[in-house]
């Protein structure tokens, strides 16, 4: 049931400023009035995750897996109700919630085993070496352990994977962190229907109440707030620029700096190579325009720059993937604010001197997407810094180039981003081997004959990558290496075998794999 409150640990709190979803397919306001919370209810909600760590953190892999578990069990549980109103909430599709749904659940239980197969942990221990000379060698063992309560901001565009019980929230959970989620204030009935479901389960685990809050709330003051608190030791993030960057500002400036880890801005550069390009322009349009049309292209990775050399072959590219730019419709984006945005960087590029429009999309409802399709040239790009800005939703630009020294020069002027793709065939492999060492320092994922929408949950997935694509480019919100950012290790030197974590004990009571003496140690029994 929705009923508007703002959920800190078990109890349900009212405040008396509140706001209205907004139903962006209709542009109306939705019912019920969700709490506006602030500075007050954030200080409940930290006091509690605080209380929280030192119980949560010491749970073992497999109560927490069994948590993760059961969070998933219980999201599926909310049923229909769920995808109805995260329907009504952003105006995507129902196809498109149900798949981000079971992403959702298969991204907590994959976590799940990842922390049962001691993942997290990450054990090493190395035997201490007596008789060593010049000097003796200590016992040395080490374990990770959660860096604390968290903070995670919903995105937008995401409503369940990367939202209340999403990517960021999972991680921190497996880590051993309690989660305060800032709910994104496009989609408060979904968080509220979700936040419950954690709660739930974590009252069915007999974990301590504040292990999770959801805090609904539209200011700046109450995200701002959150961050700056004391008892908050990370921050995960995804969104825009502006709003990554005023976290990492009052996370930097706190008496004790905490890492923010913000996925923010990335256009996500493809390269149609020569012989690729003359042996499937339409095609690779084909391809192209499916990618960048996909929930009116509102994914972080987003095809939003095309990058060929000039020339005809280009030309058919461009007069192809025009055609279905044209023909295809506008599609609702998630909230009023994101379609002005849209709508202000599609004035931004056709002001642009030297850029030209090849296409726009049909005309659509209140807060429709027209996808966008520009042209312009490689040394124009390579001087105008508005050209490279990211413009959330269906636009891209096509870059011709003149020759590849110029293609490579395009390349090396690119900010960092979450992916590259590279369309080739084998004639362009000496033209691709010369790209990748560039775009390995700007991406974090680089792709071959795809295309960047559809982000794998994985072990090997990064979705992450050099700034203003990330403020970490060491990291990964997708996957499960998105563990450890919420994570952080301690050694134990010469401690007693009683006083050790069961992790890193002589007789391997958990059943972990281990590092000994730097080989891999695979436990003989079966884990229970
Ligand atoms: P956003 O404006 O960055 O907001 C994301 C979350 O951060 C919201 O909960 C927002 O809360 C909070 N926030 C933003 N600025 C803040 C600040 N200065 N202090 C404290 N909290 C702050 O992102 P959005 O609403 O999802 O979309 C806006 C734009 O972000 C889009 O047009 C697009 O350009 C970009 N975006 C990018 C991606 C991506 O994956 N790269 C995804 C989604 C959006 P309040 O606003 O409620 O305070």
């Amino acid at each position: 049931m929705i009923t508007g409150a703002t959920l800190i640990g078990s109890r349900d709190l009212s405040t008396t400023a509140t706001f209205r979803a907004v139903d962006p397919s209709r542009g109306i306001e939705m019912e019920p009035a969700f709490s506006d919370a602030g500075p007050a209810e954030v200080d409940i909600a930290t006091r509690l995750a605080a209380e929280a760590f030192p119980i949560y953190r010491a749970t073992v892999p497999e109560q927490r897996a069994a948590f993760l578990d059961l969070i998933a069990l219980k999201v599926e549980d909310v049923g229909d109700a769920l995808i109805e109103r995260a329907t009504q909430e952003t105006g995507l599709p129902t196809a498109r919630l149900e798949g981000e749904r079971s992403r959702t659940t298969s991204q907590l239980r994959l976590f799940a085993n990842w922390v049962r197969a001691g993942g997290a942990d990450e054990p090493r221990l190395d035997s201490p070496l007596p008789q060593r000379t010049p000097l003796p060698r200590a016992d040395l063992r080490q374990r990770h352990i959660g860096i604390g309560p968290v903070a995670v901001f919903g995105a937008s565009n995401f409503p369940l994977a990367f939202s209340v019980a999403g990517g960021d929230t999972a991680s921190a959970l497996a880590a051993g962190c309690p989660v305060i989620v800032k709910g994104h204030p496009a989609h408060p009935g979904t968080s509220e229907l979700v936040g419950r479901a954690v709660r739930d389960a974590v009252a069915a685990s007999g974990l301590p109440e504040g292990v999770f809050s959801l805090l609904t709330g539209r200011s700046n003051e109450l995200g701002g707030a959150l961050v700056a608190d004391p008892r908050i030791s990370a921050v995960g993030f995804t969104g825009s620029r502006a709003g990554g960057l005023a976290l990492m500002k009052i996370a930097t400036a706190r008496p004790v700096p905490i890492p923010v880890y913000a996925e923010m801005s990335s256009i996500n550069p493809v390269f149609l190579l020569p012989g690729a390009l003359r042996a499937r322009a339409e095609a690779l349009a084909a391809g192209f325009v499916a990618s960048l049309t996909l929930g009116a292209g509102q994914f972080c990775t987003n095809p939003g720059l095309v990058i060929a050399l000039a020339g005809e072959d280009v030309d058919r590219f461009i007069a192809a993937a025009g055609a279905r730019v044209s023909g295809a419709s506008a599609a609702t984006m998630l909230t009023p604010g994101i379609a002005g945005a849209y709508a202000k960087g599609i004035s931004a590029l056709e002001a642009s001197p030297g850029v030209t429009e090849v296409a726009r999309g049909g005309e659509g409802g209140p807060n429709g997407c027209r996808p966008s399709l520009f042209v312009a040239d490689a040394d124009l790009f390579m001087t105008a810094p508005v050209l490279a800005h990211e413009v959330f939703g269906a636009s891209s630009l096509v870059i011709r180039c003149a020759d590849e020294d110029e293609m490579r020069a395009v390349a090396h002027a690119l900010e960092g981003q979450l992916t590259a793709t590279l369309h080739l065939e084998p004639s362009d492999h000496d033209l691709a081997a010369s790209l990748l060492p560039v775009l390995e320092d700007k991406a974090g994922r680089i792709l071959a004959n795809g295309w960047p929408t559809g982000v794998e949950v994985c072990h090997a997935m990064v979705h992450g990558g050099p700034f203003p694509a990330t403020s970490d480019p060491r990291s990964t919100s997708v996957g499960t290496l998105a563990i450890r950012r919420f994570l952080r290790p301690v050694c134990y030197q010469d401690l007693p075998e009683d006083l050790l974590p069961p992790a890193v004990r002589t007789r391997n009571p958990l059943h972990l794999p281990r590092l000994v003496d730097g080989a891999v140690d695979l436990p003989t029994e079966p884990r229970s």
